[in-house]
């Protein structure tokens, strides 16, 4: 077996859809999961109706406008795919919103993240069933599957752990490799029956799940980009394509924030020594690059990376002790407690500081907890430059012009947190 992963980009309109028919068409679907993340920018906006839905004061004002920006899009995008309006996909979109208007209606719970569950994986159901129904329609047969009903993790919402192996299991037995199977990224089940989802830009997770435990014999992610370059090229110039890189410098650059490939990708994948590759959806004959065991880098280049949105945070002993390692471990706990990312870790006789990210907005809980004991200063809306294989004249580059709050260099990495 093999698996493809689409995302968003490549499914943001309909000559999106379109075209990844021709991809399929043009690179062979045999005994092949395809898994497609929802349409464009639709998660942001299903994010936006879960804040209207839990948070608006104005009865829901903002909610039934929100609701309606999403519906719009998918009418619009089945409406531009498809000429017969008595195509079944016209009932199909509109059970999916009757269902996700229904929970809206029903919905007496306030947790945030297992409400955003619910309803965020609306995106990735929409997605699915437009592309497989077009597909279709177009001489491409295929099954769809509701993933949720494979991958099986706790209830850990917004960030579920897979049980490996019933997924495993599970996964084995629903896909047949006689045809096209069509599925979604990002979402997954627990075993009450509830959706959880994997992480924001899980979906090529989601494919190395699949992959692992069908023990494929590659995967393919498509990209808007030719392949994992030395730098993401909204941000740098001159970014050059890698032709190869080892799964250990993969999940460098992606631990430290290249977000061309999610981080937990990688594991799955070089337990098995699954090849991953990662190439364009517009020109799906080049080769892109290929992720595998064996040279670091090919070709050898520095590589740049940036993580915007940190906040450098020094904790201090309010009179004046040293930091030792239960004050480390306490901080430790809040920071895993408050879901923070740790970035960037330095440590002095009287100050611990790190470089960190709050995805899941608890930095204001962070600082109320330290306060008790620690001195806490921090800068937020720092940036955090990552350079591999760096030079002394990489790092006077990144530098240059900007106020440098913090440097560490290690043989191969060196990171620099600066104010913006
Ligand atoms: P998806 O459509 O799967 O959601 P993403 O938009 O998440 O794809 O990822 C592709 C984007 O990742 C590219 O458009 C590029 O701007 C960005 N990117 C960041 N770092 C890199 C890198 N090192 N190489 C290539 N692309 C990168
Ligand atoms: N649709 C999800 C997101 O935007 C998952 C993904 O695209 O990988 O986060
Ligand atoms: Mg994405």
């Amino acid at each position: 077996m093999k698996v493809y992963k689409f995302g968003g980009t490549s499914v943001k309109d309909a000559d999106g859809v379109r075209n990844l028919k021709k991809v399929l068409q043009t690179i062979g679907y045999n005994d092949t999961v395809l898994v497609i993340s929802a349409m464009g920018k639709m998660t942001n906006a299903f994010e936006l109706l879960v804040t209207a839905h839990l948070l608006d004061d104005e009865k829901g004002v903002k909610e039934v406008i929100q609701y309606k920006e999403i519906k719009d899009f998918h009418i619009k995008m089945i409406n531009n795919l498809f000429d017969d309006d008595n195509h079944p996909i016209f009932e199909e979109v509109e059970d999916l919103f009757n269902d996700l208007n229904g929970f809206l209606f029903d919905n007496n719970f306030s947790d945030y993240d297992y409400v955003y569950d619910q309803i965020v994986s609306y995106a990735e159901l929409l997605s699915t069933k437009i592309c497989s129904a077009y597909l279709l329609e177009n001489g491409i047969k295929n099954k769809w599957l509701d993933i949720r009903k494979c991958i099986k993790t706790d209830n850990h919402f917004r960030q579920a752990n897979v049980d490996w192996e019933i997924t495993c299991d599970l996964l084995n037995r629903k896909i047949k490799s006689d045809i096209l199977t069509v599925t979604q990224g990002f979402i997954a089940g627990d075993n009450y029956g509830k959706t959880t989802t994997l992480g924001r830009e899980g979906s090529d997770y989601s494919a190395a799940i699949i992959a692992y435990c069908l023990d494929a014999k590659e995967i393919t992610i498509f990209k808007d980009v030719s392949g994992v370059l030395s730098a993401d090229p909204r941000e740098f110039e001159n970014a050059i394509l890698l032709n190869q890189i080892s799964y250990k410098e993969a999940v460098e650059l992606a631990f430290f924030g290249a977000s061309v490939i999610h981080p937990k990708t990688l594991q799955p994948l070089q337990k098995k020594k699954i090849p991953l590759r990662v190439k364009s959806f517009v020109n799906p004959l080049e080769k892109g690059t290929l992720v595998v065991n064996g040279v670091d880098i090919e070709p050898k280049t520095p590589c740049f990376i940036l993580k915007k949105n940190q906040i450098l945070l020094s904790i201090s002993d309010k009179d004046f002790h040293f930091i030792m390692e239960n004050d480390i471990s306490e901080i430790f706990d809040y920071l895993h407690q408050y879901s923070l990312k740790v970035n960037l870790i330095q440590n002095s006789a009287i100050s611990f500081t790190v470089c960190i990210e709050d995805n899941f907005n608890n930095f204001g809980s962070l600082i109320q907890d330290l306060n008790d004991k620690y001195k806490v200063l921090y800068n937020k809306n720092a940036t955090l430059y990552t350079i591999r294989h760096f030079s002394e004249e990489t790092i006077r580059k990144i530098e240059l012009d900007k106020k440098v709050l913090i440097k560490q260099l290690s043989r191969e990495t060196a990171q620099i947190v600066v104010q913006n």
